[in-house]
């Protein structure tokens, strides 16, 4: 039988030399063998000498996705099982696998496992099937999943856009082991939080905020808290177990915010002490505005403005606009947490946006922190595009 692989153009090599794990379509020249989506290639240079071997995703602007640079490594089950031992070796090493937490165990290319996506729930799992080779190994990685982690259950959260980009469908589902409790509850840092892991956003839970919850917290005792694009309540929860004076959740989803209110008495925080409000963010602060209400601590966690270069421009404008309105809230000496998860936005372009919204507001301030994704999200030094979450601590002046 022929052999499959791909051929790069001349020149098109050098990002895989530095080990990054992405072939761009543009730099395939040939495809030989007729591989089937997700196949295993080897990925050679235009002199034929290999390179990577990596899954193959004809459907996909990124062509390729490198599994290893070694070739003499099978992509069998006994290499998912070292991939997948190394990634839960980190959390283990980080203090993250301890029981009742919760934490991301596999972050796709940061774990040198590109387009797998797995956060666990106590003894239970929750994966995201992301690229057409993942699919295409899915019982070796599940089988490797359950022979390294022991996992209760193991639930599929692969409803996710970016799928149609692979040819491959949105699917749900239990996996394997038993089926997950709803609401699951876990831990983090002094809090507890019901998880809803089948209908939540993502996988349930956004574990990446873990680091800058704890920031809110160090400095939310006795402080009026304005917690905007809220979900389950995450930093307002975390706001109020630190011991906040009154804590306001705001977000669109009303069953996002009736879990904010479960995690809010499970916590114990007395009903007096919180309001959850179903609305859109910019109105809201607005009505708040024009209310003459001001708050002494506010977190900005949007969602991701900026999807491509495109919607770059207005994308900006929105963040920029949420925080001069963030601003605008502030009480003398209060502080902003403003976050931008786009991957597109630069830490330079998020201080400078959040300085002009500053300026627009007419108040001056300084940084006292900026904050990223936490560790559980590592970003490999190769591949610099896994690092997307920025976040500034802003006080203005009292
Ligand atoms: N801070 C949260 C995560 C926020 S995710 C945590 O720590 O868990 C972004 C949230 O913004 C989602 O819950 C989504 O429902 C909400 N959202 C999106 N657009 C919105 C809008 N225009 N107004 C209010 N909430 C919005």
């Amino acid at each position: 039988m022929e052999k499959k692989f791909l051929k790069l153009k001349p020149g098109r090599e050098k990002p895989l030399l530095r080990h990054h794990c992405w072939i761009f379509s543009g730099a395939v020249a040939e495809v030989v063998g007729a591989p089937a989506p997700g196949e295993t290639i080897d990925v050679v240079d235009a002199a034929g000498k290999f390179l990577a071997r990596a899954a193959w995703s004809p459907n996909s602007q990124l062509s390729g996705r490198v599994w290893s640079f070694n070739e003499s490594e099978a992509i069998d089950e006994a290499f998912f099982v070292r991939r997948i031992a190394a990634a839960v070796g980190l959390r283990s090493f980080l203090g993250l696998n301890t029981p009742g937490s919760g934490c991301r165990l596999i972050h796709s290319e940061g774990d040198n496992l590109p387009g797998l996506i797995v956060d666990r729930y106590g003894e239970y799992l929750a994966v995201q099937i992301l690229s057409a080779g993942v699919e295409r190994h899915r019982d070796e990685i599940l089988a490797a999943l359950m022979s390294v982690t022991n996992a209760k259950g193991i639930y599929e959260r692969s409803d996710v856009p970016v799928r149609a980009r692979e040819g491959l469908p949105e699917r749900t589902g239990l996996l394997c082991g038993e089926a997950l409790p709803n609401p699951i509850i876990i831990t983090e840092n002094d809090c507890r939080f019901a998880v809803d892991v089948r209908h939540g956003q993502k996988t349930g839970f956004y574990f990446d905020q873990r680091d800058s919850r704890r920031a809110v917290a160090r400095l939310a005792s006795g402080r009026r808290v304005l917690n905007l694009f809220s979900y389950t309540g995450g930093f307002g929860v975390a706001a109020a177990v630190a011991g906040a004076e009154h804590v306001v959740n705001v977000d669109s989803s009303a069953p996002a915010l009736a879990l904010a209110a479960h995690n809010m008495e499970m916590n114990k925080i007395a009903a007096a002490r919180y309001e959850n409000h179903c609305a859109d963010a910019f109105e809201e602060l607005r009505r708040f505005r024009d209310e003459g209400r001001s708050f002494d601590l506010i977190v900005l966690d949007p969602p991701k403005f900026i999807e491509s270069q495109r919607a770059l421009t207005r994308g900006c404008r929105a963040y920029q606009d949420i925080a001069r309105l963030g601003f605008e809230l502030l009480a003398p000496g209060g502080v902003l947490f403003n976050f931008s998860c786009s991957g597109l936005m630069t830490p330079e372009l998020f201080q400078k946006i959040t300085a002009d919204a500053a300026l627009e507001a007419n108040v001056s301030g300084v940084m006292l922190q900026r904050l990223s994704q936490s560790a559980d999200h590592p970003v490999s030094l190769a591949v610099p595009e896994g690092f997307y979450l920025k976040g500034l601590v802003t006080r203005i002046a009292g």
